[in-house]
């Protein structure tokens, strides 16, 4: 695989998470809005509590979809630098069909995990 390809599939990959990201931080957005609609100065009212749960599970689906941007970043950081692809445990060339599944990945399937 090319570099030109790593960086194309990279990018397209980070197009798509971006996307993700912009539309989870209006749902956090939303759910923030209403909590302050909900007037939920009691934590004990059960709709403040599902709001809160709400925001919680939408933060964090923020933060993992800003995890994955932050990889693909690093990701085209190494294309750029010629270390795109390689094991950073033993040094070898990432197969090609795990980069193709894991494009952000900077280990080997023996050093993975
Ligand atoms: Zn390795």
């Amino acid at each position: 695989m090319s570099e030109d390809d790593a960086a194309a599939r990279l990018r397209s990959r980070l197009a798509e998470v971006e996307a993700r990201l912009a539309g989870q931080r209006r749902l956090v957005d939303g759910i923030v809005e209403a909590a302050r609609d909900a007037n939920s100065d009691d934590e004990h009212d059960p709709e403040g509590a599902t709001l809160a749960w709400e925001r919680q599970q939408a933060g964090a689906m923020v933060a993992r979809a800003a995890a994955e941007r932050a990889e693909l970043l690093a990701a085209l950081e190494r294309v750029a630098a010629g270390s795109y692809g390689r094991c950073e445990v033993c040094g070898q060339a990432i197969p090609a069909a795990r980069l193709e599944v894991r494009p952000a990945t900077t280990r080997c399937v023996q050093h993975a995990g």
